[in-house]
């Protein structure tokens, strides 16, 4: 099913507006709007709302959380940046890992069960797209997800009925 990403981070970054206006943090969507994906819509805005969640949750009062959104080469980005506590190197690859949570005793505080990452992972890869991470302790960290984007011309031929066009279809009507 065609799913528009706009609509996606709209509804994602609803969700953290009240979290991060409570911490005075400035929450911030910017960038070209991207194309439309191939997918389910409410898997999508679970996994973003995950990592717009995580972005408040891990960072101090009065920073920036910044979503950019842009679109090349076929290939949907969306960068979730934040200004916060950062990860060490040594766990960037496990908190994609189910419950992995680096700090127990300081997350207890902020809630959650370590499931998040896991589930972004899983949304997108089965949308075809991968999830890369970039962090510095003390710093902040950027994730970013690439999604392949549906291609228009297709999708707009399917209502026509040319869904099933296939090469021979191609040729017959050349003949
Ligand atoms: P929840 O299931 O509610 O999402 P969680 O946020 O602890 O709980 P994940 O979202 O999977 O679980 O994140 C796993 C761990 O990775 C977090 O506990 C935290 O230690 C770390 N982490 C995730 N995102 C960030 C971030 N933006 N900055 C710093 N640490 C992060
Ligand atoms: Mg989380």
């Amino acid at each position: 099913v065609p799913v528009d990403l706009t609509t996606v981070i709209v509804e994602a970054v609803d969700r953290s507006r009240v979290p991060a206006e409570d911490k005075g943090i400035d929450l911030r969507v910017a960038g070209e709007l991207p194309r439309r994906v191939h997918g389910d819509a409410d898997q999508l805005t679970m996994a973003f709302r995950n990592l717009i969640d995580n972005a408040v949750r891990y960072s101090p009062e009065g920073t920036r959380v910044g979503i950019g959104l842009s679109s090349r080469d076929g290939i949907a980005q969306v960068t979730i940046t934040d200004q916060g506590i950062g990860i060490e190197a040594e766990n960037q690859e496990r908190i994609f890992e189910r419950f992995y949570r680096v700090d127990p005793a300081r997350s207890r505080s902020t809630g959650g069960t370590g499931l998040g990452l896991s589930i972004v992972k899983h949304v997108v890869s089965n949308h075809g797209g991968e999830v890369a991470l970039w962090s510095q302790p003390g710093k902040g960290s950027t994730f970013t997800v690439r999604l392949p984007e549906l291609e228009e011309g297709l999708d707009d031929l399917s209502g026509l009925g040319y869904g099933d066009f296939r090469d021979d279809d191609a040729a017959r009507l050349t003949e």
